[in-house]
């Protein structure tokens, strides 16, 4: 998946325009710029490559989802669903603007489960936020027709998926809004940055004021600007933007050296007897940074995990027990351990997660491992991979 690894001369160049012209701020100091708006040029680029009208770069995937709920207009006590498999920025955004995350379970396509967003809905939803993890995609359809018969937005999560598709529409351009992260390891890299793309003017005239302090950008006079609502500062740097210019136009090339990859791993796994993978909804295509396989067992699982490390074999991710990804290690979420008071609203209305049942969840997480997908490999590194991947599942079995 990740983008540092094929970092070079093209992001040294756009760096050092930045840097030739001092102007390290992506607004203002127009004249000693030297042209240069280098989150402008991301933003024309990334609404170009995802078919949306209009792109919001900010300094994170977990900023560009605050700034995504923000610019919907969604605050404290609206109730926001999202998956038990995902990343803490999924709630961190949402109690970030006072608002409280339903956690409901995955199905296998380790992504939201259609049949509990349903369930989930009560007269405080105001959002659904699908979590494309690993490469690959929730049943857009579906959640688009819950999401159209309920009014409420579908806010995808493609922070993981970048560059994969459902029904021909690039992840994230199939919702009201979609959110990419920029950060070190994932697809392509600013170092830390995001984005909000959308093809509504009102969010994205909103998600720019707002990741700025509030500043409606009129006119050529920053501190004569008016500031039509209350924001905050989610602004990322010209340096980072500058990494994302090059890294962006890299996108397709990385998709095609990941799906080559992917590819080699799939074909080593699928003669394996009691391997199957993870389910990919009709219509959608893979970002292929991740191959997800289950096995019959946790016990299976487990102890095929261990002994892949064992074996030298990195990059192989057991969810089940990840501090970060999965809900059961969420402790500071479900006691809400928090440095100051947290919003009434929050307080009163988080489900109690400590006894939720998430055994469908479970019943999936406990059996998946995800096998990342580098782009650094040669062909040959790649097949001796899945030869041992392979070989260290079957002796498992025996
Ligand atoms: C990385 C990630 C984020 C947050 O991105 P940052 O840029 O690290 O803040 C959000 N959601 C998912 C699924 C992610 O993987």
């Amino acid at each position: 998946m990740p983008g540092f690894e094929l970092f070079g001369e093209q992001e040294k160049k756009e760096v050092q325009d930045v840097l030739d012209s001092g102007v390290l701020m992506r607004y203002g100091f127009d004249g000693v710029r030297n042209g240069h708006w280098k989150a402008r040029e991301l933003e024309v680029l990334l609404a170009k490559r995802m078919q949306t009208k209009y792109a919001q770069v900010v300094s994170s995937g977990t900023a560009a989802l605050t700034v995504a709920l923000a610019s919907a207009g969604v605050g404290a006590g609206d109730e926001v669903i999202m998956p038990t498999f995902t990343f803490v920025a999924s709630f961190e955004s949402i109690l970030a603007i006072g608002a409280v995350p339903i956690l409901v379970d995955i199905d296998d396509t380790l992504t939201l489960d259609p049949l509990a967003v349903k369930n989930a809905i009560t007269d405080r939803t105001k959002v659904v936020m699908p979590v494309h993890m690993c490469g690959s995609m929730a049943n857009l359809r579906v959640l688009r027709a819950i999401c159209d018969e309920h009014s409420l937005l579908l806010l995808e999560d493609a922070c993981q998926a970048i560059g994969g598709s459902f029904e021909g529409k690039p992840l994230g351009s199939y919702g009201d809004l979609g959110c990419f992260s920029f950060d070190y390891v994932k697809t392509i890299t600013c170092g830390e940055g995001g984005a909000v793309i959308t093809n509504n003017k009102e969010y994205y005239t909103n998600a720019d004021n707002y990741s700025d302090h509030g500043h409606d950008h009129i006119g050529s006079d920053r501190g004569a600007e008016s500031h039509p609502f209350l924001g905050y500062n989610f602004r990322i740097s010209e340096l980072n933007a500058a990494v994302g210019c090059a890294q962006v136009q890299k996108l397709d090339s990385f998709l095609e050296i990941q799906k080559n990859h992917y590819q080699i791993i799939r074909t080593g796994l699928e003669k394996v007897n009691g391997v199957t993978f993870r389910s990919v909804p009709e219509g959608g295509v893979e970002n292929y940074s991740f191959l997800s396989f289950f096995l019959p067992s946790e016990e299976l699982t487990r102890k095929v995990h261990a002994a892949l490390g064992e074996n030298g074999v990195d990059g192989c991710f057991y969810w089940f027990d990840n501090n970060w990804h999965y809900y059961r290690k969420w402790e500071h979420l479900s006691n809400l351990t928090s440095l100051g008071n947290l919003p009434k609203e929050v307080k009163d209305r988080l489900p109690d997660y400590a006894k939720t049942n998430f055994s469908s969840s479970d019943h999936w997480m406990g059996r998946t491992i995800s096998v990342l997908i580098k782009l650094n490999w040669t062909k040959e590194e790649a097949r001796q991979r899945a030869d041992k991947i392979a070989k260290t599942i079957a002796d498992c079995f025996n």
